[in-house]
């Protein structure tokens, strides 16, 4: 947004009241936010009238785009009867029993508001039912606010350590030293190198949590080799599996975890489930979960909310997920596949150093030759992020936004959509080669 557009004046009111003029570190500013008027399936439109193909979908919430008419009649219908009360609503059965059958290994299930609760209430889960506090997660991967997952998002080469032992970074200025001393920092598909980092903290460790594709940490697919050495050294070693598909849950109708052969003993779910409304789960094993059971005195693990499992979150996450069958995720991984495909095709043919990484609905463009195998292959130098920011740039001008990290598609996209993103790339890739033989 220019100076002088609307965005640029509602920019100057929100600069009053928020510390830098908004409630999200994420927002993009180029160099004011864009203000959002409205979406409609998979477009958005702006406070300045500007039309943007959406490959964000609110950080990949929105499978079936903005304003789907299923979640807004179920809502219509919910909010005139009320839209929370401090007692359970036959709403929460339905979502719960919906997700409990898809996903295997999700034999009971709690609503909370949002991923950074599920992931939090998953990690206190393992703690209680383990008597343990430690956890270890993979270098880059972002799981929400919850201090211990928070720690080693801020690496760079500066200070992320040793290949063999990651250095726990701190996220910000204060962070406990006790939080920083309790997490474990495992490198993605360094099988060798999480064994001894796992064995050496067994007696201190939790839990593990892990993002099967995590997305900052390059939207990398995780190696059968990697998944099954964590999965064997956690069983040997009586540490639990937390799988945080917060965002990876939209890669298929029994979730990312199966679909890479992982056996979690605890879910974080979130985004999707809830339909476009604010929403978290934390879920698994029957005999872990019970450490939420209040049935017979003050349980192991207390946990309450006072919107968790509100009627609002629960009837349009189950308008959403209804919608989602098996036939609706298989044409989203055409979709994806068909994208990822032509994506590459266009690089060949380019010649230019770039690679396509992701998964079912999910993708990524990294400035690199070969794909990233893990976070700091995934990271980016000073001139592959002006690379990316001109990409980004380039994109808006054609009135698509793409995000860095995870873009994804929606069940309103189609041959259409597919077909314009991959016209801008080539558009994009083109103009690149031209300004670099200048
Ligand atoms: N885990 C993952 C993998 C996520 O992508 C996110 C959100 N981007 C979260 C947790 C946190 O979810 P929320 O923003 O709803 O707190």
């Amino acid at each position: 947004p220019v100076p002088g557009s609307r965005s640029a004046s509602l920019f100057q009111r929100a600069r009053r009241v928020f510390p830098d003029g908004t409630s999200r570190v994420t927002i993009e500013r180029n160099p004011t936010p864009r203000y959002i008027a409205g979406g409609e399936g998979p477009y958005l439109t702006d406070a300045d009238g500007a039309r943007f193909l959406d490959l964000n979908a609110n950080f990949t919430t929105l499978i079936h785009g903005h304003a789907f008419a299923p979640v807004i009649s179920a809502v219509e219908r919910q909010l005139r009867s009320g839209s929370c009360f401090a007692s359970p609503t036959e709403a929460e059965i339905a979502l719960g029993t919906l997700l409990c059958e898809r996903v295997p290994r999700l034999e009971r299930i709690r609503f909370v508001n949002t991923g950074t609760e599920a992931v939090m209430f998953a990690i206190k889960a393992a703690r209680a039912f383990t008597g343990r506090s430690a956890i270890a997660k993979i270098e880059g991967a972002y799981h929400g606010a919850y201090d211990w997952v928070e720690v080693a998002q801020a690496s760079s080469p500066d200070n992320w350590g040793r290949a063999d032992a990651p250095a726990s970074v701190p996220y910000y200025r204060g962070m406990p030293a006790s939080v920083l001393d309790e997490t474990i920092v495992l490198r993605l598909n360094d099988a060798d190198g999480a064994i001894k980092l796992l064995e050496r903290n067994a007696h201190r460790l939790a839990t593990i949590v892990i993002d099967p594709m995590p997305s900052r940490a390059g939207l990398v697919t995780p190696e059968p080799a990697f998944i099954s050495a964590l999965q064997e050294t956690a069983r040997s070693l009586g540490v639990l599996i937390v799988c945080d598909e917060v965002l990876n849950f939209r890669q298929g109708y029994h979730g990312a975890a199966s679909r890479c052969g992982l056996e979690p003993d605890l879910f974080a779910l979130g985004k999707i489930i809830g339909g476009g409304f604010p929403i978290g789960a934390v879920g698994g094993r029957a005999d872990v979960m019970a450490v939420f059971d209040a049935g017979h005195g003050r349980p192991l693990l207390p946990q309450g909310g006072t919107f968790s499992a509100n009627p609002i979150s629960m009837v349009a996450g189950c308008a959403a997920m209804e919608a989602l069958d098996q036939a609706a995720f298989a044409r989203l991984d055409e979709l994806g596949a068909t994208l990822r495909a032509e994506l590459e095709g266009a690089i060949t043919r380019s010649g230019a150093p770039f690679s396509v990484t992701g998964a079912a609905s999910l993708f990524r463009i990294h400035p690199k030759p070969s794909p990233p195998k893990e976070f700091r292959e995934a990271c980016w130098n000073t001139m592959e992020a002006q690379t990316m920011g001109s990409m980004s740039r380039f994109f808006l001008r054609h009135g698509i936004i793409l995000p860095d990290a995870a873009a994804c598609l929606s069940t309103p996209m189609g041959a259409a959509e597919i077909d314009k993103i991959v016209r801008v790339f080539e558009a994009f890739l083109a103009e690149l080669n031209g300004r670099n033989s200048d």
